[in-house]
Parts: C-alpha cells; sequence; structure tokens
C-alpha cells in the first residue's frame, strides 16, 4: 500500500469546521487547534486523532468498500474541491 500523497498544502487541518467528525478539533475559526499556521504542520503529528490518518481510517470503515488506490483518488478529489474553494 502506497503512502497517501499528501502534499502538506494544511487546508484540511485549515478546514475542520467542514465535516462533522473533524469539528471537535476546531480552534473557533475552522481552523485545527493544532495547526501551525506558519509551517502548515501538525503540531502534535505523531499522536494526532485517528479521524486524521488516512490509512487507518480506511482499514477501519472503508477498505471492505474500496480498493486503496481508489480511495486515496476520492480523498484526492476532495484536496482538489479544497483548494479551488480555497484559493
Ligand atoms: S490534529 Fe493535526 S492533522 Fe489533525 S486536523 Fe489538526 S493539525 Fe491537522
Amino acid at each position: 500500500m502506497q503512502p497517501f500523497p499528501c502534499n502538506q498544502c494544511g487546508l484540511c487541518c485549515r478546514n475542520v469546521h467542514l465535516a462533522e467528525e473533524t469539528r471537535f478539533l476546531d480552534r473557533g475559526d475552522g481552523t485545527c487547534r493544532h495547526h501551525d499556521v506558519a509551517s502548515k504542520r501538525c503540531a502534535i503529528y505523531a499522536d494526532r486523532p485517528e479521524i486524521c490518518r488516512v490509512d487507518r481510517q480506511y482499514e477501519l470503515h472503508y477498505s471492505r468498500t474500496y480498493e486503496w488506490d481508489v480511495f486515496v483518488k476520492l480523498n484526492l478529489e476532495v484536496c482538489e474541491a479544497l483548494q479551488s474553494h480555497c484559493t
């Protein structure tokens, strides 16, 4: 299984208010309270919640429905939608 090709744009971490599953991370303006805006990195990366781990979410909820490559493609479509919406 290839790793998810995250380009570390940080947009998912800056829009946690858009999904019910990540809303608990919202610091009040839609950005995750653990997101370091300057570096665009996660300040708790090694200990980030399971909802932030694409491979873990795949194992837990989607591996019986999609092949990994299809799941990656669907997630990348969300990345692209965020990039179009936010830039
Ligand atoms: S915990 Fe880390 S990976 Fe998860 S949304 Fe926040 S900054 Fe992003």
